[in-house]
C-alpha cells in the first residue's frame, strides 16, 4: 500500500486506496461469478458428499469443466484443509504453475501463500500453503521425506488419463498408503471417459461424472497426406483467418523449436496481408515458456482481432484456453520411446492416438460449435492411428523410478502394483544400469552410493556423476555442468540473420576442443565472472533465461551436496579429473569412431553420429562419451566429450574389459583427415 499512497496524485483522505480496494473487490467478485458458471458448479454439493462418503473417488469430466481449479477449492471451503494440505498433481510444469496462479487469483491470495506450486527446482509454497499444485514427479519425491504423506488430507491425482510414468507410480503408492490412512482422501481425475480402468484398479472406487457442455465439432480431413505438416498447418491457420468468422485458432505442434519456427513464419506472412485483414495475435505455449509469456494465452482476444495459439500437447487437456473455435491438428506429438535391449531412449515425432485426436478436436467445441482441421486423411485416422497412447511406463527408461522405489524400501519391483506393468526387460535393464553405477549391490539392495544418488532429483547417471565428483575433488565444476545439462539445448541462441556471429561466439567456449561438457562449464563460469550480466549473454548469443534457470538449479544442487556430505571443492586446473567424474556417471554412453566418420556405441553396438551442434562435430575424437542420443534425421549424440579409453577400464572395470578398449591402446592412433591432434 505504501507505494500507492506515496504518489502525488493521491489526496491524503484515503480515498484512492478505498477506490483501489473496491476495484479489486469487483475483479474478485467477477472471478467468483465466473466460477459459478463452470459445469462443475452444479455438482458441487454432490461432489463434496461423494468425497465425504468414499475414500477413493474417480472423477471424470471434460477439459474445461473445472476439475483442476475448482475441486481443491471446494474441498478447502468444506474444511478439509483443517486436517492437512490438499495436493493436486499435474503431469506438466506449466500446468501446475498456471493453474496455481489462477486459483490464487480466484481466492484473492498471493501465489505462494495459501495457494502454491512445486515443480522440480522451483518451490513456490510456504508454511501457509494449503492448496498445493505440483508435478506428479514432485509428489513422488515427497514420498522420500514423508512416506505416508502425513501432511496431506487430500491427494488429487489429476490428468490421470495422461498416464505419465510418475502418475502411474503414484497410483501404486497412494493406493498402498490409503489402506493404512483411512483419513486420507484420494481423488483420481481424468478428462477421458475410460474411467472404468481407474475404478477397477482402485478396488472398484465409485466414478463421479461431471457432464460437460459440448457443442458439435465439424471434422475436416485432408484429401491426401501432407508432405510438410508444419507448412500445411500455417497455411490452414492463415486460410481460417482470412475466410472464417471470428473465433480463435489452436494449432497443435510437437515442440518448442517447431512452435518458434511457425511463429516466425506466421509473423512474416501476416505482415503481407495488408490492413484490411484483422490483426492476428500469435501466442506460443510450451513447457519451457517463461511464466511472464504464458499469461498471454489466457488474455481475452480484443474485439476485431483473432488469436492463434501454437501449442504442444499441453493444450490437449492440461490447460484450458477459452474462446477456441478452430483446431488444427497435424496428427503428431513428440513421444519418448525406449529400446530395453540397447537401453537407448529417444524422443520421436510420432503419430498421435485416436483418443488424442478426439481430445484435440474437442478443444474447439467448448463455447460454441467448432471446427477441427485434421491434416491427415480420414483413412489415416481410421486405419493407422492407435486407439490409445501407450502409457509411458511401457516406453521409457525406468532407472530413475527404480532408484526412487528402492529408496522407498520397495524391493520387489516385479510385483509392484502397476496398473499396466512395464516390460520386464525394461525393469531388468534399469536394475542392471543401477548396478553398473554402483547404486545397487549384487542382490539388488540400495548401496550408500545409491542412497546419495537418490537425493538428487536428476537422472541416475547425472546423480552418479555428482556423487563421483567427491572422489575427483571437483564437485563445484560438476554441479555447474549438471545444472547446464539439465537445461536442455536452450542455452545458445541462433537468430536466423546472425547465425555466423552466433556460431563464432559459441566456438569461443570450445577453444582447445575441450568438449561440450567443459564448454558448458566455461559458459557458466564466464557468466558468473561478469556477475551474471545480461549484457554478456546478449553479446555471446546466450539465452539469459536459461542461464538464470541453470543458476537456480545449481544453487539447489549445491544445497543437496551438503545433505549428502560432499564438500564443495573446485579444481579448474585439471579438466581431466572433471572428465573422469563425468565418465563415472556416463561410462555406459561411450562410443568409438569408425572409419567412415560415424561412431559405434561400445556396449550395445549401434551406429551414431556427433550432433552438428557439438563443438566436436568437426574434430571427431577417436573415443567419446555422450550425454544423450537424439534421433532426428540420424541417431545423434548430443553433448559429447573426448575420452581416454583406459578410463573406462579404470572407472568401470565391472562394465568394460580390456578387450572392449584394447585396439586403441595397443595401436597408434591414425592421423585421419579432419581430425585435430590434441596431444
Ligand atoms: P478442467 O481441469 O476440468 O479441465 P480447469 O479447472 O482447468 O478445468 O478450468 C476451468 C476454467 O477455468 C477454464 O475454462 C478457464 O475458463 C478457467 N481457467 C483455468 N485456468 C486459467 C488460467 N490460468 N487463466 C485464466 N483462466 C483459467
Ligand atoms: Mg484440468
Amino acid at each position: 500500500k505504501a507505494s500507492v499512497m506515496d504518489g502525488d496524485e493521491f489526496d491524503d483522505d484515503g480515498q484512492p486506496s478505498e477506490l483501489l480496494e473496491s476495484k479489486a473487490k469487483t475483479a474478485l467478485e467477477k472471478l467468483q461469478d465466473d466460477r459459478k458458471t463452470l459445469p462443475i458448479y452444479t455438482y458441487r454439493d454432490q461432489l463434496l458428499e461423494a468425497v465425504e462418503n468414499h475414500q477413493v473417488l474417480v472423477i471424470v469430466g471434460e477439459t474445461g469443466s473445472g476439475k483442476t481449479t475448482q475441486i481443491p477449492q471446494y474441498l478447502h471451503e468444506a474444511g478439509y484443509t483443517k486436517r492437512g494440505k490438499i495436493g493436486c498433481t499435474q503431469p506438466r510444469r506449466v500446468a501446475a504453475m498456471s493453474v496455481a496462479a489462477r486459483v490464487s487469483q480466484e481466492m484473492g491470495v498471493k501465489l505462494g501463500h495459501e495457494v502454491g506450486y512445486s515443480i522440480r527446482f522451483e518451490d513456490c509454497t510456504s508454511e501457509k500453503t494449503v492448496l498445493k499444485y505440483m508435478t506428479d514427479g514432485m509428489l513422488l519425491r515427497e514420498f522420500l521425506g514423508e512416506p505416508d504423506l502425513a501432511s496431506y488430507s487430500v491427494v488429487m491425482v489429476d490428468e490421470a488419463h495422461e498416464r505419465t510414468l510418475s502418475t502411474d507410480i503414484l497410483f501404486g503408492l497412494v493406493k498402498d498408503i490409503a489402506r493404512f490412512r483411512p483419513d486420507l482422501k484420494l481423488l483420481i481425475s481424468s478428462a477421458t471417459l475410460d474411467a472404468e480402468k481407474f475404478s477397477d484398479y482402485f478396488d472398484s472406487a465409485p466414478i463421479f461424472k461431471i457432464p460437460g457442455r459440448r457443442y458439435p465439432v465439424e471434422i475436416h480431413y485432408t484429401k491426401a497426406p501432407e508432405a510438410d505438416y508444419l507448412d500445411a498447418a500455417i497455411v490452414t491457420a492463415l486460410q481460417i483467418h482470412v475466410t472464417q468468422p471470428p473465433g480463435d485458432i489452436l494449432v497443435f505442434l510437437t515442440g518448442q523449436e517447431e512452435i518458434e519456427t511457425a511463429e516466425e513464419i506466421l509473423k512474416h506472412r501476416t505482415r503481407g496481408l495488408g490492413t484490411k485483414i484483422a490483426e492476428l495475435i500469435i501466442c506460443p505455449i510450451y513447457a519451457n515458456l517463461p511464466t511472464e509469456l504464458q499469461a498471454k494465452i489466457f488474455e481475452a482476444t480484443p474485439d476485431g482481432a483473432r488469436k492463434v495459439v501454437l501449442a504442444t500437447n499441453i493444450a490437449e487437456t492440461s490447460l484450458t484456453i477459452d474462446g477456441i473455435k478452430y483446431v488444427i491438428d497435424p496428427g503428431f506429438c513428440k513421444m519418448k520411446s525406449y529400446n530395453p535391449r540397447t537401453g537407448m531412449e529417444s524422443l520421436l515425432v510420432t503419430p498421435i492416438s485416436k483418443a488424442s485426436a478426439m481430445q484435440r478436436a474437442g478443444r474447439s467445441g467448448r463455447t460454441g460449435p467448432g471446427k477441427c482441421f485434421r491434416l491427415y486423411t480420414a483413412y489415416n485416422y481410421y486405419n493407422d492411428l492407435d486407439d490409445n497412447t501407450v502409457p509411458e511406463v511401457q516406453r521409457t527408461n525406468l532407472a530413475n523410478v527404480v532408484l526412487t522405489l528402492k529408496s522407498l524400501g520397495i524391493h520387489d519391483l516385479l510385483h509392484f502394483d502397476f496398473m499396466d506393468p512395464p516390460p520386464s526387460e525394461a525393469l531388468l535393464k534399469a536394475l542392471e544400469l543401477l548396478f553398473a553405477l554402483s547404486a545397487l549391490n549384487k542382490v539388488g539392495e540400495l548401496t550408500k552410493v545409491g542412497r546419495r544418488m537418490a537425493e538428487f532429483p536428476l537422472d541416475p547417471m547425472l546423480s552418479k556423476m555428482i556423487v563421483a565428483s567427491d572422489k575427483y575433488k571437483c564437485s563445484d565444476e560438476v554441479i555447474s555442468i549438471a545444472a547446464m545439462l539439465s537445461i536442455g539445448n536452450s542455452i545458445f541462441y541462433r537468430p536466423k540473420d546472425k547465425q555466423v556471429h552466433a556460431d563464432n561466439a559459441r566456438l569461443n567456449f570450445h577453444t582447445g576442443n575441450v568438449g561440450d561438457h567443459i564448454a558448458l562449464l566455461k559458459v557458466y563460469n564466464s557468466w558468473k565472472e561478469t556477475n551474471f550480466s545480461t549484457q554478456w549473454c546478449y553479446e555471446n548469443y546466450i539465452q539469459v533465461r536459461s542461464m538464470k534457470r541453470a543458476r537456480d538449479i545449481r544453487d539447489q544442487l549445491e544445497g543437496l551436496l551438503e545433505r549428502v556430505e560432499i564438500e564443495l571443492v573446485s579444481n579448474l586446473s585439471d579438466y581431466e579429473t572433471i572428465k573422469k567424474a563425468i565418465t563415472s556417471g556416463f561410462f555406459p554412453h561411450s562410443a568409438k569412431l569408425q572409419k567412415n566418420g560415424s561412431y559405434r556405441t561400445v556396449k550395445h553396438p549401434q551406429t551414431v553420429h556427433i550432433h552438428p551442434s557439438s563443438g566436436l562435430s568437426q574434430v571427431l575424437p577417436r573415443w567419446v562419451i555422450y550425454h544423450e542420443l537424439v534421433l532426428t534425421t540420424k541417431e545423434y549424440m548430443r553433448q559429447v566429450t573426448e575420452l581416454k579409453p583406459e578410463w573406462l577400464v579404470e572407472i568401470a572395470p565391472h562394465y568394460y574389459q580390456l578387450k572392449d578398449v584394447e585396439d586403441s591402446m595397443s595401436k597408434k592412433m591414425p592421423r585421419g583427415e579432419g581430425r585435430a591432434q590434441q596431444d
